[in-house]
């Protein structure tokens, strides 16, 4: 047997540690688990009962089209119900996009570092891999990516706020890049945290799917809405870039539950304002204590922080972890000194926060 030649060398996905694993290997019974940037605030209560009002349907197929949660979450965007395509998390539409769009030889375009799943389904699809460093800000360096783009190019893929970094383009640059990138490219914003974002900049990727046709914009039920365990994201482009990705989709490839859920919580969006409230003051906790401790971080337009602790950041990463405390460090950022931690609760930030201090003074600088 032999496998595609340009999957044999690809990683197996490396998820952040589980709780349970920790607690275990650790002997520790208090864990704060602030890698994956999760909800710290978990999910509606609304969401909970529509999952629990499923449970006489487990044997029942779900709704292919997703029907009632298309209508829902057109109405809320203002968009048509033809411009949404749903996935088994966003990480699915990423899977559709690459496989809808790239054949071998096909140039796409990413920064570097960046969320890891673009390059990953790109490479499976054979397509050329063109890597852009993000600027010394850690943003997206969108005047070094348009220079890349050429008439092989068929995606660019733009994580806004970009995730490790947490920084974000505004909706001025962003528009600037739209200007300057033919039509022939796909332009995939990654906006896995935009409802987090508070900046006054921000793009409004639904007024810029009337201006520009060659956009879609990736959104997710994981991370504000708190549903990371149920799967659930989407797309939202102009209807024939929709249908493309729509012909490559499996077909019952988001769960009833999901919908469901989704459908409740998108519903409950004064639950949204709490949790989008308490990451901003979350961001300020963090980032006044970096400050006290003389640690410079990038701007943080997400659910998370990337701050330099001036020292290596694995050895950083396993004494916080010795403490209970859950973070992420990843040698392939190309940012050796920095940790990444996701906004939790005011007390899960404090412990964070003590711990680290604790870290700092035994994790000598070298
Ligand atoms: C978390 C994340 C996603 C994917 O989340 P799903 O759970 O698959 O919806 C996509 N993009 C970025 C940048 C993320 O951080």
């Amino acid at each position: 047997m032999q496998p595609k030649q340009n999957i044999v060398h690809l990683p197996v996905y490396q998820p952040g540690k589980p709780i349970d694993e920790v607690k275990r290997e650790l002997g520790l019974t208090d864990v704060i688990k602030l890698a994956s940037n999760e909800n710290p605030f978990g999910c509606s209560p609304k969401a909970k009962e529509a999952i629990a009002s499923l449970l006489d349907q487990v044997s029942i197929y779900p709704d292919g089209g997703a029907v009632q949660l298309t209508e829902a979450v057109a109405a809320h965007l203002g968009v048509g119900t033809d411009q949404i395509i749903f996935g088994a998390g966003s990480d699915e539409v990423i899977l559709m996009i690459a496989r809808a769009f790239l054949v071998p030889g096909d140039e796409t375009i990413m920064a570097a570092p960046t969320f890891p799943q673009y390059k990953h389904n790109a490479e499976i699809e054979g397509a050329v891999i063109v890597e852009v460093p993000v600027d010394a800000d850690g943003k997206h360096d969108l005047k070094a990516m348009l220079a890349k783009v050429n008439e092989r190019t068929k995606i660019v893929w733009i994580c806004n706020p970009n995730n490790p970094t947490g920084t974000m383009n505004t909706d001025a640059e962003i528009r600037a890049f739209l200007d300057a990138v033919p039509k022939h490219v796909l332009v995939v914003l990654d906006e896995a945290y935009a409802e987090y974002n508070v900046s006054g900049q921000y793009p409004d990727s639904m007024k810029l799917l009337k201006d520009y046709e060659n956009v879609i914009s990736l959104r997710t039920f994981s991370k504000i809405y708190g549903l990371a365990s149920l799967r659930i994201g989407y797309g939202v482009g102009r209807p024939n870039v929709i249908r493309s990705v729509n012909q490559v989709r499996e077909p019952f490839n988001t769960t009833s539950f999901a919908q469901k859920a989704a459908l409740a919580a998108i519903g409950d969006q004064a639950f949204i304002d709490s949790c989008r409230e308490a990451n901003t003051k979350g961001i300020r906790q963090l980032q006044a204590k970096f400050g006290e401790l003389g640690l410079r971080s990038f701007e943080a337009h997400g659910n998370f922080v990337m701050v330099d602790v001036q020292r290596p950041g694995k050895p950083v990463f396993e004494a916080l972890l010795r403490k209970g405390i859950i973070v992420r460090h990843d040698p392939s950022w190309g940012y050796p000194t920095m940790i990444r931690v996701t906004v939790g609760s005011e007390e899960q930030n404090s412990k964070f926060l003590a711990a680290l201090e604790e870290v700092l003074s035994e994790v000598a600088v070298s």
